[in-house]
């Protein structure tokens, strides 16, 4: 019996089960086409060990985005809380919607952050992202900081959040994202480390939460 063939090349022979795709495939379409035109599940281990070894030989990362805005260690101390609540609605927005991307969050922070830096200006422009993911993420997350400002408001907070403060904790998290995604074309390398951060904010299974009417 002819040995089976891999179901992306139809030319090497099938070694490994993609759970992505439910077929068998050949370790070259494996390593070249995932998170590329295969939506891989977290608990692939082919993807886990890829994930260790780009950890382990990081590529070259390209420069950080707005590189003028300074983020000290203070800062990160004194707005952990802010960040960390800030990953975690990225993070249940990117597993309730399981088709989006590290990029698609890159993108959807970008913009954010040009926001709040026309908030700081004086002339506000909202840049909502042209891609319809990227932008649904960007009214997700600035729904949630303007809550999160109201919020404060309400309680009286002593020393209530600048947008200072949400600009430089979203230029943060953009940093974060631009270290740890592989830049593959549907990567999620920043999904996944922060699925692997904010363990009790994911679900066990790789599958999405909520049930989205029309999407
Ligand atoms: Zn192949």
């Amino acid at each position: 019996m002819p040995a089976e063939l891999c179901a992306v090349c139809h030319a090497k022979k099938a070694k490994r089960h993609c759970p992505g795709l439910g077929k068998s495939i050949c370790p070259t379409c494996c390593g070249t086409e995932r998170e590329v035109s295969i939506d891989c599940p977290f608990e692939c281990s082919y993807l886990r060990d890829s994930r260790r070894y780009d950890q382990a030989r990081p590529a070259e990362r390209p420069a950080f985005a707005f590189p003028d805005i300074e983020i000290g260690d203070s800062f990160l101390h004194e707005h952990e809380q802010l960040i960390a609540k800030l990953s975690i609605e990225l993070l249940v927005y990117a597993l309730s919607n399981p088709r989006t991307t590290d990029h698609d969050i890159l993108a959807a922070l970008e913009k954010l952050v040009r926001t709040y830096q026309t908030l700081s200006s004086g002339l506000y422009y909202e840049s909502v992202p042209e891609d319809h993911t990227q932008a649904a993420i960007f009214r997700d997350v600035k729904k949630f900081l303007d809550e999160l400002q109201q919020q404060e408001q309400q309680k009286g907070a002593i020393r209530p959040l600048k947008e200072s403060e949400l600009l430089r904790s979203l230029v943060f998290l953009h940093r974060l994202g631009t270290v740890r995604t592989n830049r593959r074309l549907r990567g999620r390398a920043f999904i996944d480390f922060l699925r692997q951060m904010f363990p009790a904010a994911a679900p066990t299974k790789d599958e999405p939460r909520l049930i989205v009417p029309g999407a």
